[in-house]
């Protein structure tokens, strides 16, 4: 990492009695203590009408911790218009003066509010301290970091000049005309930064959407970009309701491009509606999406059972499974399973569920009501099918928060949706294979879904991890050997899959920068 002149910014272990831990616990009890208000914002207008919302606890749904509203479609064409003409201006800002608002930002996410970033992240996404401290502390800052990073990488690329003397070609990267939608989701605070930030990094205007589920530790982000000292306009904060969010930005003739993270229907009807569109529009628009996944754990039994229990517990259940990379299908031998079966029962055991506050949880409660009825109806409907055997977990109570214990399944059926759909939430699958059909059961990991997104393969035999990457090579945008399928770190593991998993543009990675430039060869004729 040396020449890479950028480094991923460390992990704090919050142990008793540190002062982070103190810091953080503090910021805990401000931001439960108030219901804050949270504006629309069109440059420097801040706006507090439309349909009043509200984010609630996760863990503790009868209390409010933002208070927001829902952009219209007028509201929202103000904020295309307001971005519109802000890149104008935006787009020639010198790219040093570009890059230091962000050098700043990440400082000030890495220092003073860190503990604010995370106990938004900790109380609004009902996530544990590790979990925050690894998303709205490390991979935002991360991101801030090594996209300039990877800006200033890509741009000591110039075209050669056979004969300088005569001719000077050069290339610049410019904003792109029009306005970029960002749609980010509530499963990390990192990736809202990324999708609004990054195309604005660019030179481009941004209308962002947050989640609704997201929007404190959203509207953090937000503000210190403003104290960083982005300009008015170059991205506006507008939480709207989906579906008029998504028809006001595909109908403008100035969509430049939507970055989205999310579902599969969501980002197909996206991509409809652009289609539909499309003569209106001044650019193609650019669609990057990413979409979920089913991931999987595949165990060769050549594998070590130990690490397999541990990464699997940990893929599958931290955050609740509410990671697009989570381990929800696993495949194991029939020689190891006594052994793997236990251990997950056992380390399942452990688990501590409950509220974020309590820095010892393992997770917190899963989103909202809408993924809890989601989550539970897969369980239900397990408990109802004689071909599935609940293992362990399987209870839930939304009487308070939205708890969902952690719950194993074991199925007969390779083919069952728990196997092939993704569920978003604790909930992990077993098939056992016999040993000698392994070739066979590694056909049923592409063969099954529609996702690519992650996967892992757990084999000490190396033969068997060459020929895993062979067969299960378009199974995975990210393809791990003896590691869990979730965790990938900003510049080591870009982030991103294929299929219906997304456009896999990599998030973390040196291309996805330049998906959000239009550039422009120039060639001086002296
Ligand atoms: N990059 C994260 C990981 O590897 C997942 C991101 C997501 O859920 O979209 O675990």
């Amino acid at each position: 990492f040396q020449d890479f002149g950028v480094q991923n910014e460390p992990i704090l272990g919050y142990r008793e009695g540190s002062t982070e831990r103190k810091e953080l616990a503090e910021e805990l009890r401000r931001t439960a203590a108030v219901t804050e208000e949270v504006p629309i914002v069109i440059g420097d207008e801040f706006i507090k009408d439309g349909e009043v919302q509200h984010q609630v606890m996760p863990h503790d749904h009868g209390k409010k911790l933002a208070k927001f509203y829902y952009a219209s479609e007028k509201t929202i064409q103000k904020a295309i218009q307001v971005s519109v003409s802000a890149q104008k201006k935006w787009d020639r800002t010198p790219l040093e003066e570009r890059v230091r608002i962000w050098e700043k930002a990440a400082d000030m996410m890495a220092g003073a509010h860190r503990q604010r970033l995370n106990a938004a992240t900790m109380l609004g996404q009902s996530k544990s301290v590790v979990q925050a401290e690894i998303d709205s502390a490390a991979e935002l800052i991360d991101f801030f970091r090594f996209n300039v990073f990877f800006l200033k990488e890509n741009a000591k690329y110039q075209p050669i000049s056979e004969n300088p003397t005569i001719t000077r070609n050069s290339m610049r990267f410019r904003g792109i005309d029009g306005f970029i939608a960002a749609i980010s989701p509530f499963n990390f605070t990192a990736i809202g930064g990324n999708l609004a930030y990054t195309p604005a990094l660019m030179g481009n205007g941004v209308v962002w959407k947050p989640s609704d589920t997201a929007l404190l530790s959203n509207w953090r982000i937000f503000n210190i970009m403003r104290e960083a000292g982005l300009p008015a306009g170059v991205v506006n904060f507008v939480p709207a309701d989906g579906p008029t969010f998504g028809r006001t930005i595909t109908s403008s003739s100035d969509l430049a491009g939507i970055n989205f993270t999310g579902s599969v229907p969501t980002f197909n009807w996206l991509w409809n509606e652009v289609g539909k569109n499309l003569n209106r529009y001044k650019n193609y628009p650019r669609l990057i999406g990413e979409c979920g996944g089913k991931n999987y754990h595949f165990v060769h039994p050549s594998a070590d059972t130990r690490s397999v229990v541990t990464a699997t517990i940990r893929s599958a259940f931290e955050y609740c499974g509410q990671k697009c990379s989570a381990c929800s299908r696993m495949y194991i031998p029939r020689s190891l399973y006594e052994p793997i079966k236990q251990g997950l029962l056992e380390e399942r055991s452990k688990l501590k569920v409950g509220n974020p506050n309590d820095f010892s949880i393992f997770t917190g409660a899963v989103i909202d009501n809408k993924a809890f009825d989601r989550i539970t109806g897969y369980i239900k409907g397990a408990k109802n099918n004689a071909k599935n055997k609940i293992l362990g977990g399987g209870e839930y109570d939304n009487s308070k928060g939205y708890f969902v214990q952690p719950t194993i399944i074991e199925t007969v059926d390779p083919h069952d949706k728990l196997m092939t759909e993704e569920i978003f939430g604790p909930v992990l699958t077993i098939y056992v294979y016999e040993d000698r059909d392994v070739m066979k059961a590694l056909s049923l990991v592409g063969s099954s879904t529609k996702f690519a997104l992650t996967g892992a393969v757990f084999a000490n035999d190396k033969g068997f991890q060459q020929t895993a990457l062979e067969e299960l090579k378009t199974t995975a945008g990210n393809f791990y050997i003896n590691d869990k399928s979730t965790g990938s770190v900003v510049g080591q593991q870009p982030f991103g899959g294929g299929r219906m998993s997304g456009t896999n543009d990599k998030a973390g990675g040196p291309n996805y920068v330049m998906r959000w430039t239009s550039p422009q060869s120039i060639k001086e004729t002296f």
